[in-house]
């Protein structure tokens, strides 16, 4: 096992590692930008490297100074946490080169799923169901793009091959519109990502986003921890998660999570990764893969008992997993509500002092924050503050649990979405479950103020 990891992240996902590195025994280096100098995993840190200024890419994507924050330290692997460089192939490849182990799968996995057509092709071969579209890359020729939007069917969606975070995508109802519109996403997809390559999808009018867990070892076994409900979006953001997804089949999860794993042993993936999909009538479509661990991963930790971060810590280090496909359960239901610092209603963000920080508590209740009294939010940052998650052995029970930590809790100072939470934790449709990936959206509308 590792002795000493560094964790190039910040807020709470780096407490959230370096408690997991606790855990094994491993000392935790923790890199802070000049605006996360009083941040408290730096506070709790036996070792902590200020790796420049608060802009993002001068310090959490500054690959050189974190390189070299391993090197002085003496820190055997890297772990990225999500966003930042966590999915930056050459990243990957430059911690490896280094000599470090870099804590996820090889710079080719990220590379292949990086690439939303070769991440597609690879799900194909390997017998995960897509969405169906384009074989690959659209052609330059209009004859050939109205041919296959017209195989595909209207209303279809052309997206960018390196697109991610929601962009570079746009829906095509008439076949009069569209050949203008694959232009502009390609000269979008170029500007913004450096590779103009697009590709075509059916539009699915009201799916719901439902996503497996894998987690793979480097002697070639790998497992999935049931799926999570990801529907609750806002501009394709996601705003409270849930495990497992209401009202689906377990005997389909069971397919579809066998699909994964087969596909990550067919790619010979390591470590943790989810395979997103958009769940409509009964059926899966894969739409990209994330090759990392993702901010909902504790509604999965929840259910399962598994954790997910101190997996991912062993693998990399070379051990096996511990547990077989069989031993894996999924008890009771879970619940996960992002807290940002933002207006819950017109999402202004709203960083600053936080004057008072009460966290809730009792049985089931998990907090995953790194904010305390007086800490100051950083306005340089993503607006996530923390994460209330819940676990009940059902869903009512969950939500009542939800319901009961968001009245405990308390944070003043600067703005937060709690009182977003608490309206859609008593929203009929919702306690219903199986809402879709544009019902937020609309009772947001519905709900202006
Ligand atoms: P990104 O990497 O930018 O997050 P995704 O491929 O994961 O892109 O898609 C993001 C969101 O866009 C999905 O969660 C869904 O809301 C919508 N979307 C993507 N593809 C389709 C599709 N074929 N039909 C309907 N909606 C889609």
């Amino acid at each position: 096992m590792f002795k000493k990891i560094l964790v190039a992240n910040r807020g709470e996902i780096a407490l959230r590692i370096q408690r997991a590195c606790r855990e094994l025994g491993i000392k935790a280096v923790m890199v802070y930008s000049e605006a996360d100098r009083e941040a408290k995993y730096v506070k709790l840190a036996e070792e902590a490297v200020c790796i420049g200024p608060a802009p993002s890419a001068q310090s959490y994507l500054n690959m050189p100074a974190i390189i070299s924050a391993a090197e002085v330290t003496d820190a055997e692997a890297i772990h990225p946490g999500y966003g930042f460089l966590s999915e930056n192939a050459d990243f990957a490849e430059r911690v490896e080169k280094s000599g470090f182990q870099f804590i996820g799968p090889t710079p080719e996995s990220i590379r292949i799923m990086g690439d939303k057509v070769s991440a597609k092709q690879a799900m194909i071969r390997a017998g995960v169901p897509c969405v169906p579209g384009s074989e690959g890359e659209l052609p330059d020729d209009p004859v050939l793009i109205k041919r296959i939007a017209k195989s595909i069917g209207y209303p279809v969606i052309i997206k960018a091959a390196g697109g991610g975070g929601g962009r570079g995508m746009r829906v095509v109802h008439t076949e009069a519109a569209l050949v203008n519109a694959v232009a502009m996403t390609k000269a979008e997809a170029g500007a913004a990502f450096g590779n103009p390559a697009v590709y075509m999808e059916k539009f699915l009018q009201n799916p719901r986003h439902v996503e497996i867990q894998i987690l793979a070892d480097k002697h070639k076994n790998a497992v999935y921890l049931g799926e999570r409900d990801c529907s609750m979006q806002r501009r394709h953001q996601k705003v409270l998660e849930e495990s497992p997804a209401p009202g689906i089949n377990r005997k389909l999860i069971e397919r579809i999570g066998e699909r994964c794993v087969a596909a990550c042993k067919k790619i010979g993936y390591r470590g943790a990764g989810t395979f997103e999909f958009l769940y409509e009538d009964g059926e899966f479509y894969f739409i990209e893969m994330n090759t990392r661990v993702q901010v909902e991963h504790p509604v999965t930790e929840m259910v399962t008992g598994i954790d997910i971060v101190k997996t991912q810590i062993m693998v990399a280090a070379g051990e096996k997993l511990p547990f077989t496909q069989r031993q894996i359960e999924v008890r009771g239901h879970a619940i996960e509500c992002r807290v940002n610092a933002e207006d819950p209603y017109k999402f202004i963000p709203s960083p600053g002092r936080v004057t008072m920080w009460h966290a809730p508590g009792g049985p089931g209740v998990r907090v995953d924050s790194h904010v305390y009294t007086n800490y100051f939010v950083p306005p340089n940052y993503d607006s996530m503050v923390g994460k209330i998650i819940v676990h009940g052995d059902t869903r009512e029970q969950a939500m009542a649990r939800m319901r009961t930590a968001l009245a405990e809790t308390v944070v003043e100072g600067i703005n937060t979405n709690i009182p977003l939470h608490r309206e859609l934790m008593v929203d009929a449709k919702f306690m219903d479950g199986g809402t879709n990936i544009h019902y937020l959206e609309h009772w947001l509308e519905q709900h202006k103020r």
